[in-house]
């Protein structure tokens, strides 16, 4: 297959975008853990998401280095900004809870999409050594996505009895 300086360039700036995802990731995970009180199960699967996106984050710098590239720090700024006001404009929402459910089951689907386009390009360029690392990324993503669903009905079920009995149920 041709190789060509493009296909190089489509690739380094897909790995950018996914690199500013990350951040956006990481931002509204602290800013939904900083708020939520009284679901602890969900505090746990953000927690345990928070470890991954960080190492998703050094996976990607590590590809970066591989090209002799760098991730483009504006774009990891902007998306970071727009991460925490879109968790913050949640809390709006009376139930805060599921729509920060909803919205992360939704962002996981734009992860997973984002590292199945960056495999294909890498197995396309024969870049081999980026593929173990964005397949890591992508198997992480795909077992939180199945984790949120499956915990949808259960953190529902929570909002209404709290809400019912008059407990804090928002977050
Ligand atoms: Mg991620
Ligand atoms: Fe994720």
């Amino acid at each position: 297959m041709h190789h060509s300086e493009e296909t190089r360039d489509l690739f380094i700036t897909g790995l950018r975008n996914a690199h500013a995802m990350e951040s956006q990731a990481l931002s509204v995970i602290e800013t939904q853990l900083g708020r939520l009180e009284s679901y602890p199960e969900m505090i746990a699967m953000l927690q345990q998401h928070r470890r991954e996106t960080e190492s998703q984050i050094a996976r990607l710098d590590q590809i970066f280095q591989g090209l002799g590239e760098s991730p483009s720090g504006l774009k990891d700024t902007v998306m970071s900004a727009m991460g925490s006001m879109q968790a913050m404009g949640h809390a709006l929402a009376g139930d805060e809870i599921l729509k920060n459910h909803m919205a992360d089951y939704m962002f996981e689907h734009f992860e997973i999409a984002a590292y199945t386009a960056l495999i294909t390009m890498a197995q396309s360029m024969g870049h081999t050594a980026a593929l173990p690392l964005l397949q890591q990324n992508l198997a992480e993503e795909q077992r939180f996505q199945q984790m949120l669903i499956d915990s949808l009905p259960r953190v529902t079920e929570a909002f209404l009895s709290r809400t019912a009995s008059g407990q804090k149920a928002d977050v």
